[in-house]
Protein backbone atom coordinates (compact mmCIF):
# COMPACT_ATOMS: atom_id res chain seq x y z
CA UNK A 1 0.00 0.00 0.00
CA UNK A 2 1.26 3.36 -0.94
CA UNK A 3 0.28 5.54 1.97
CA UNK A 4 1.46 8.69 -0.33
CA UNK A 5 -0.77 7.97 -2.81
CA UNK A 6 -3.86 7.45 -0.55
CA UNK A 7 -3.47 10.02 1.05
CA UNK A 8 -3.10 12.45 -2.00
CA UNK A 9 -6.66 10.05 -2.94
CA UNK A 10 -8.08 11.30 0.63
CA UNK A 11 -7.06 14.89 0.26
CA UNK A 12 -9.07 15.17 -3.26
CA UNK A 13 -11.70 12.94 -2.09
CA UNK A 14 -11.93 15.59 0.86
CA UNK A 15 -12.32 18.68 -1.57
CA UNK A 16 -15.70 16.96 -2.34
CA UNK A 17 -17.39 16.28 0.39
CA UNK A 18 -17.78 19.71 1.97
CA UNK A 19 -13.86 19.57 4.05
CA UNK A 20 -11.72 22.90 3.51
CA UNK A 21 -8.94 21.67 5.13
CA UNK A 22 -7.66 18.55 5.86
CA UNK A 23 -3.87 17.69 7.57
CA UNK A 24 -2.07 14.62 8.95
CA UNK A 25 -0.48 14.22 11.86
CA UNK A 26 1.37 11.45 13.89
CA UNK A 27 -0.23 9.29 16.79
CA UNK A 28 2.98 10.27 18.94
CA UNK A 29 1.61 11.95 22.39
CA UNK A 30 1.20 15.58 22.58
CA UNK A 31 3.31 16.47 25.39
CA UNK A 32 3.45 20.23 25.17
CA UNK A 33 0.00 19.75 25.66
CA UNK A 34 -0.25 17.68 28.79
CA UNK A 35 2.14 19.91 30.52
CA UNK A 36 -0.02 22.78 29.85
CA UNK A 37 -2.71 20.56 30.95
CA UNK A 38 -1.27 19.79 34.13
CA UNK A 39 -0.62 23.30 34.67
CA UNK A 40 -4.21 24.01 34.07
CA UNK A 41 -5.52 21.92 36.45
CA UNK A 42 -2.77 23.57 38.90
CA UNK A 43 -3.88 26.53 38.52
CA UNK A 44 -8.08 25.43 38.43
CA UNK A 45 -8.57 27.00 35.09
CA UNK A 46 -10.41 24.06 33.40
CA UNK A 47 -14.20 24.27 33.08
CA UNK A 48 -14.99 20.82 34.17
CA UNK A 49 -16.65 20.25 30.60
CA UNK A 50 -13.58 18.29 29.59
CA UNK A 51 -12.23 14.80 29.70
CA UNK A 52 -10.57 14.06 33.53
CA UNK A 53 -8.18 11.67 32.12
CA UNK A 54 -5.32 13.32 31.20
CA UNK A 55 -3.33 10.52 29.29
CA UNK A 56 -6.44 9.77 27.25
CA UNK A 57 -6.65 13.70 26.19
CA UNK A 58 -3.02 13.42 25.00
CA UNK A 59 -1.89 9.97 24.22
CA UNK A 60 -3.71 8.77 20.91
CA UNK A 61 -2.35 4.86 21.56
CA UNK A 62 -4.30 4.99 24.94
CA UNK A 63 -7.48 5.38 22.67
CA UNK A 64 -6.60 2.79 20.34
CA UNK A 65 -3.02 0.78 21.11
CA UNK A 66 -2.58 0.29 17.35
CA UNK A 67 -2.67 3.87 16.40
CA UNK A 68 -0.32 4.96 13.51
CA UNK A 69 -1.48 8.66 12.61
CA UNK A 70 -4.15 10.85 12.83
CA UNK A 71 -6.41 12.87 9.80
CA UNK A 72 -7.27 16.23 10.67
CA UNK A 73 -10.11 18.17 9.28
CA UNK A 74 -11.19 21.68 9.23
CA UNK A 75 -14.33 22.79 8.09
CA UNK A 76 -15.09 26.94 7.85
CA UNK A 77 -18.49 28.40 8.88
CA UNK A 78 -19.81 32.07 8.52
CA UNK A 79 -19.12 34.91 10.67
CA UNK A 80 -21.85 37.38 9.50
CA UNK A 81 -25.19 37.27 9.62
CA UNK A 82 -26.88 38.77 6.55
CA UNK A 83 -30.72 40.67 7.52
CA UNK A 84 -30.13 40.03 10.98
CA UNK A 85 -33.60 42.35 12.66
CA UNK A 86 -32.03 45.04 14.58
CA UNK A 87 -31.81 45.37 18.16
CA UNK A 88 -34.65 48.00 19.30
CA UNK A 89 -36.01 49.66 22.62
CA UNK A 90 -39.53 47.41 22.79
CA UNK A 91 -37.77 45.13 21.15
CA UNK A 92 -34.49 43.59 22.35
CA UNK A 93 -32.62 41.29 21.26
CA UNK A 94 -29.56 38.25 22.63
CA UNK A 95 -27.50 36.86 20.20
CA UNK A 96 -25.95 33.20 20.11
CA UNK A 97 -22.15 33.29 19.10
CA UNK A 98 -21.06 32.02 15.59
CA UNK A 99 -20.45 28.42 16.80
CA UNK A 100 -24.27 27.70 17.42
CA UNK A 101 -25.26 29.28 14.13
CA UNK A 102 -26.91 26.65 11.68
CA UNK A 103 -26.85 23.22 12.48
CA UNK A 104 -25.32 21.36 15.29
CA UNK A 105 -21.54 21.69 14.18
CA UNK A 106 -21.04 18.17 15.90
CA UNK A 107 -23.37 16.53 13.64
CA UNK A 108 -21.83 18.66 10.36
CA UNK A 109 -18.08 17.52 11.11
CA UNK A 110 -19.60 14.22 12.03
CA UNK A 111 -21.02 14.04 8.65
CA UNK A 112 -17.94 15.16 7.28
CA UNK A 113 -15.62 12.09 9.37
CA UNK A 114 -18.03 9.37 8.51
CA UNK A 115 -17.94 9.80 4.30
CA UNK A 116 -13.69 10.25 4.99
CA UNK A 117 -13.68 7.08 7.00
CA UNK A 118 -16.63 4.95 4.20
CA UNK A 119 -14.01 5.90 1.65
CA UNK A 120 -10.86 4.89 3.70
CA UNK A 121 -12.60 1.79 3.86
CA UNK A 122 -13.10 0.99 0.69
CA UNK A 123 -9.61 1.06 -0.15
CA UNK A 124 -8.19 0.04 2.89
CA UNK A 125 -10.87 -2.69 4.23
CA UNK A 126 -10.15 -3.34 7.95
CA UNK A 127 -8.85 -0.26 8.65
CA UNK A 128 -9.07 0.89 12.04
CA UNK A 129 -10.84 3.93 12.58
CA UNK A 130 -11.84 5.97 15.46
CA UNK A 131 -13.80 10.18 14.60
CA UNK A 132 -14.09 12.66 16.76
CA UNK A 133 -15.42 15.77 17.42
CA UNK A 134 -15.27 18.63 20.47
CA UNK A 135 -16.57 16.00 22.88
CA UNK A 136 -14.06 12.96 22.05
CA UNK A 137 -10.74 12.43 24.45
CA UNK A 138 -8.57 13.84 22.37
CA UNK A 139 -7.57 17.92 22.10
CA UNK A 140 -8.98 18.90 18.57
CA UNK A 141 -6.96 22.04 18.89
CA UNK A 142 -3.65 20.02 19.39
CA UNK A 143 -4.91 17.70 16.64
CA UNK A 144 -4.86 20.07 14.38
CA UNK A 145 -2.09 22.35 15.52
CA UNK A 146 0.27 19.28 14.94
CA UNK A 147 -1.38 18.62 11.73
CA UNK A 148 -0.84 22.01 9.99
CA UNK A 149 -4.47 22.62 9.96
CA UNK A 150 -3.59 25.94 11.53
CA UNK A 151 -1.48 27.94 14.21
CA UNK A 152 -3.07 27.66 18.07
CA UNK A 153 -3.63 31.52 18.31
CA UNK A 154 -3.28 33.60 21.88
CA UNK A 155 -7.16 33.34 21.47
CA UNK A 156 -6.67 30.38 22.00
CA UNK A 157 -8.43 29.21 18.48
CA UNK A 158 -6.57 27.43 16.12
CA UNK A 159 -5.83 30.29 12.88
CA UNK A 160 -5.86 29.89 9.09
CA UNK A 161 -4.60 32.75 6.99
CA UNK A 162 -7.62 31.90 4.97
CA UNK A 163 -10.42 30.89 6.71
CA UNK A 164 -9.15 32.56 10.27
CA UNK A 165 -10.42 31.39 13.34
CA UNK A 166 -13.98 30.34 12.09
CA UNK A 167 -13.18 26.33 11.59
CA UNK A 168 -14.81 23.44 12.79
CA UNK A 169 -12.64 20.93 14.33
CA UNK A 170 -12.45 17.10 14.11
CA UNK A 171 -10.31 13.86 13.56
CA UNK A 172 -9.65 10.62 13.10
CA UNK A 173 -7.33 8.04 14.36
CA UNK A 174 -6.51 5.40 12.31
CA UNK A 175 -3.84 2.42 11.88
CA UNK A 176 -2.73 3.78 8.86
CA UNK A 177 0.51 5.39 8.78
CA UNK A 178 0.07 8.29 6.76
CA UNK A 179 2.63 10.88 6.40
CA UNK A 180 2.26 13.53 8.93
CA UNK A 181 1.81 17.01 7.98
CA UNK A 182 4.33 20.43 9.06
CA UNK A 183 2.63 22.65 11.87
CA UNK A 184 2.35 26.52 10.31
CA UNK A 185 4.05 29.11 11.65
CA UNK A 186 2.50 30.77 14.06
CA UNK A 187 1.67 34.61 13.00
CA UNK A 188 -0.18 36.37 16.38
CA UNK A 189 3.77 37.76 16.82
CA UNK A 190 3.70 40.59 19.14
CA UNK A 191 -0.33 41.25 18.46
CA UNK A 192 -2.21 40.45 21.79
CA UNK A 193 -5.46 42.08 20.45
CA UNK A 194 -7.82 39.20 21.47
CA UNK A 195 -6.53 39.50 25.29
CA UNK A 196 -7.23 43.24 25.25
CA UNK A 197 -10.88 42.51 23.87
CA UNK A 198 -11.95 39.61 26.74
CA UNK A 199 -14.14 41.28 28.82
CA UNK A 200 -12.71 39.30 31.73
CA UNK A 201 -9.21 38.84 31.29
CA UNK A 202 -9.94 35.24 31.17
CA UNK A 203 -7.11 34.91 28.30
CA UNK A 204 -4.06 34.00 29.65
CA UNK A 205 -0.81 34.46 28.34
CA UNK A 206 0.75 31.68 26.90
CA UNK A 207 -2.56 30.37 24.98
CA UNK A 208 -3.72 29.17 28.16
CA UNK A 209 -7.68 30.27 29.21
CA UNK A 210 -9.23 30.91 32.68
CA UNK A 211 -12.57 28.81 31.74
CA UNK A 212 -13.79 30.12 35.29
CA UNK A 213 -13.57 33.51 34.02
CA UNK A 214 -14.48 32.93 30.51
CA UNK A 215 -18.03 34.39 29.41
CA UNK A 216 -18.60 31.49 26.82
CA UNK A 217 -18.17 28.73 29.30
CA UNK A 218 -20.20 31.03 32.11
CA UNK A 219 -23.52 31.07 29.71
CA UNK A 220 -23.13 27.29 29.53
CA UNK A 221 -23.17 26.91 33.04
CA UNK A 222 -26.05 26.14 35.20
CA UNK A 223 -26.13 27.64 38.39
CA UNK A 224 -26.09 31.79 39.16
CA UNK A 225 -23.73 33.51 36.95
CA UNK A 226 -21.41 35.15 39.64
CA UNK A 227 -22.23 38.66 39.96
CA UNK A 228 -19.17 40.01 39.19
CA UNK A 229 -19.58 38.73 35.79
CA UNK A 230 -22.66 39.16 35.25
CA UNK A 231 -22.31 42.70 33.98
CA UNK A 232 -20.19 41.66 31.20
CA UNK A 233 -22.05 39.17 29.57
CA UNK A 234 -23.77 41.80 27.83
CA UNK A 235 -26.54 40.19 25.34
CA UNK A 236 -24.63 37.18 25.33
CA UNK A 237 -27.15 34.06 24.88
CA UNK A 238 -24.36 31.47 24.51
CA UNK A 239 -20.91 31.70 24.02
CA UNK A 240 -18.81 34.84 23.70
CA UNK A 241 -16.54 35.78 19.98
CA UNK A 242 -15.08 38.44 21.25
CA UNK A 243 -11.38 37.13 21.13
CA UNK A 244 -12.39 36.02 17.48
CA UNK A 245 -14.05 39.10 16.11
CA UNK A 246 -10.62 41.11 17.53
CA UNK A 247 -8.84 38.90 15.72
CA UNK A 248 -6.71 40.93 12.35
CA UNK A 249 -6.98 37.48 10.97
CA UNK A 250 -10.88 37.33 11.13
CA UNK A 251 -11.44 41.32 9.83
CA UNK A 252 -13.08 40.02 6.21
CA UNK A 253 -13.52 36.56 7.04
CA UNK A 254 -17.00 35.53 6.30
CA UNK A 255 -17.25 31.96 4.18
CA UNK A 256 -20.54 30.40 3.55
CA UNK A 257 -19.79 27.30 2.18
CA UNK A 258 -21.92 25.32 3.60
CA UNK A 259 -25.75 25.10 3.48
CA UNK A 260 -26.23 23.20 7.51
CA UNK A 261 -24.18 26.05 8.86
CA UNK A 262 -26.78 28.99 6.93
CA UNK A 263 -28.16 30.36 10.35
CA UNK A 264 -31.81 31.86 10.76
CA UNK A 265 -31.33 35.38 12.12
CA UNK A 266 -34.65 35.07 13.82
CA UNK A 267 -33.17 31.93 15.69
CA UNK A 268 -29.74 32.77 16.96
CA UNK A 269 -30.15 36.51 16.96
CA UNK A 270 -33.82 36.14 19.23
CA UNK A 271 -36.60 38.70 20.97
CA UNK A 272 -35.55 38.46 24.41
CA UNK A 273 -38.57 38.24 25.65
CA UNK A 274 -40.30 35.62 23.69
CA UNK A 275 -37.58 33.66 25.15
CA UNK A 276 -38.74 33.72 28.46
CA UNK A 277 -42.06 32.13 28.08
CA UNK A 278 -40.86 29.74 26.03
CA UNK A 279 -42.68 26.04 27.07
CA UNK A 280 -40.34 23.18 27.19
CA UNK A 281 -41.39 22.36 23.76
CA UNK A 282 -41.36 25.06 21.35
CA UNK A 283 -37.72 25.50 23.11
CA UNK A 284 -37.11 22.24 21.64
CA UNK A 285 -38.97 23.03 18.30
CA UNK A 286 -36.64 26.22 17.95
CA UNK A 287 -33.70 25.86 19.14
CA UNK A 288 -32.96 22.08 19.61
CA UNK A 289 -30.74 21.97 16.38
CA UNK A 290 -28.41 24.49 17.89
CA UNK A 291 -25.14 23.58 19.35
CA UNK A 292 -25.92 26.11 22.12
CA UNK A 293 -29.51 24.23 23.26
CA UNK A 294 -27.17 21.39 24.89
CA UNK A 295 -27.52 22.80 28.36
CA UNK A 296 -31.08 22.98 28.31
CA UNK A 297 -33.82 25.71 27.97
CA UNK A 298 -32.75 27.31 31.48
CA UNK A 299 -29.19 28.55 30.91
CA UNK A 300 -29.90 30.56 27.48
CA UNK A 301 -33.66 31.84 29.51
CA UNK A 302 -30.63 33.16 32.64
CA UNK A 303 -29.01 34.51 30.56
CA UNK A 304 -31.72 36.50 28.21
CA UNK A 305 -32.74 38.48 31.88
CA UNK A 306 -29.07 39.31 32.22
CA UNK A 307 -29.33 40.87 28.38
CA UNK A 308 -32.47 42.23 29.52
CA UNK A 309 -30.62 44.12 32.27
CA UNK A 310 -27.79 45.24 30.27
CA UNK A 311 -30.53 47.03 28.41
CA UNK A 312 -32.14 48.80 31.02
CA UNK A 313 -35.23 49.88 30.40
CA UNK A 314 -37.70 50.22 32.75
CA UNK A 315 -40.80 48.63 30.67
CA UNK A 316 -39.20 45.45 31.13
CA UNK A 317 -39.53 45.38 35.08
CA UNK A 318 -42.73 44.19 34.67
CA UNK A 319 -42.16 40.70 33.01
CA UNK A 320 -38.77 40.39 34.95
CA UNK A 321 -40.82 40.76 38.47
CA UNK A 322 -43.64 37.84 37.35
CA UNK A 323 -40.38 35.60 36.72
CA UNK A 324 -39.52 36.75 40.02
CA UNK A 325 -42.67 35.89 41.81
CA UNK A 326 -43.99 33.08 40.05
CA UNK A 327 -40.82 31.34 38.54
CA UNK A 328 -40.34 27.85 40.12
CA UNK A 329 -36.23 28.12 39.22
CA UNK A 330 -34.22 29.70 42.10
CA UNK A 331 -31.47 30.63 39.53
CA UNK A 332 -34.47 32.50 37.09
CA UNK A 333 -36.10 34.18 40.16
CA UNK A 334 -32.17 35.05 41.84
CA UNK A 335 -31.36 36.23 38.24
CA UNK A 336 -34.88 38.32 37.85
CA UNK A 337 -34.08 39.99 41.31
CA UNK A 338 -30.74 41.26 40.52
CA UNK A 339 -31.94 42.51 36.83
CA UNK A 340 -34.49 44.53 38.17
CA UNK A 341 -32.08 46.09 40.49
CA UNK A 342 -30.04 46.94 37.68
CA UNK A 343 -32.17 49.12 35.79
CA UNK A 344 -33.15 50.40 38.90
CA UNK A 345 -35.72 53.29 39.91
CA UNK A 346 -38.24 53.76 42.70
CA UNK A 347 -40.89 50.65 41.29
CA UNK A 348 -37.76 48.27 41.27
CA UNK A 349 -37.27 48.64 45.02
CA UNK A 350 -40.83 48.10 45.81
CA UNK A 351 -41.10 45.02 44.00
CA UNK A 352 -38.06 43.75 45.33
CA UNK A 353 -38.98 44.84 48.66
CA UNK A 354 -42.78 42.74 48.25
CA UNK A 355 -41.03 39.82 46.87
CA UNK A 356 -38.50 39.39 49.91
CA UNK A 357 -41.09 38.96 52.01
CA UNK A 358 -42.92 36.30 50.13
CA UNK A 359 -39.38 34.41 49.06
CA UNK A 360 -38.28 31.76 50.69
CA UNK A 361 -35.95 30.16 48.86
CA UNK A 362 -32.10 31.26 50.40
CA UNK A 363 -30.33 32.00 47.40
CA UNK A 364 -32.83 34.13 45.63
CA UNK A 365 -33.05 36.16 49.11
CA UNK A 366 -29.35 36.42 48.67
CA UNK A 367 -29.84 37.86 45.52
CA UNK A 368 -33.34 39.90 46.36
CA UNK A 369 -31.44 41.44 49.73
CA UNK A 370 -27.95 42.57 47.48
CA UNK A 371 -30.09 44.39 44.86
CA UNK A 372 -32.13 46.36 47.34
CA UNK A 373 -28.92 47.25 49.26
CA UNK A 374 -27.55 48.84 46.19
CA UNK A 375 -30.59 50.61 45.23
CA UNK A 376 -30.11 51.96 49.01
CA UNK A 377 -26.83 52.81 48.24
CA UNK A 378 -27.84 54.78 45.43
CA UNK A 379 -30.45 56.60 46.84
CA UNK A 380 -28.39 57.88 50.01
FE1 LIG B 1 -12.67 36.18 26.84
FE2 LIG B 1 -14.98 35.84 25.55
FE3 LIG B 1 -12.74 34.79 24.60
FE4 LIG B 1 -13.84 33.81 26.84
S1 LIG B 1 -14.69 33.74 24.78
S2 LIG B 1 -11.68 34.22 26.50
S3 LIG B 1 -14.64 35.71 27.77
S4 LIG B 1 -13.21 36.98 24.82
FE1 LIG C 1 -3.07 36.16 17.61
FE2 LIG C 1 -3.65 38.78 17.61
FE3 LIG C 1 -5.39 37.03 16.67
FE4 LIG C 1 -4.91 37.14 19.28
S1 LIG C 1 -5.83 38.76 18.05
S2 LIG C 1 -5.09 35.30 18.06
S3 LIG C 1 -2.73 37.61 19.30
S4 LIG C 1 -3.36 37.47 15.85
Amino acid sequence: MNHHKLKQDLIEFSKTIGIDKIGFTTSDPFLELKNRLVEQQKQNYASGFEEPDLDKRTDPKRLMPEAKSIIAIAIAYPSRLHDAPKSKKGERRGIFSRSSWGLDYHLVVKDRLKKLEVFIQEKVPGAVLKSMVDTGELADRAVAERAGIGWNGKNCSILDPVYGSYMYLGEIITNIPFPPDTPMEDLCGSCTKCLDACPTGALVAGGQINAKRCISFLTQTKDLIPAEFRGKVGNRLYGCDSCQTSCPYNKRVDFHLHEELEADPEVVKPELLSLLSLSNRAFKEQYGSLSGAWRGKMPIQRNAIIALAHFKDPENIDPLSELLKKDARPVIRGTAAWAIGKIGGDKAAQILRECLAAEKEELVRIEIEEAIAKLEKLGE
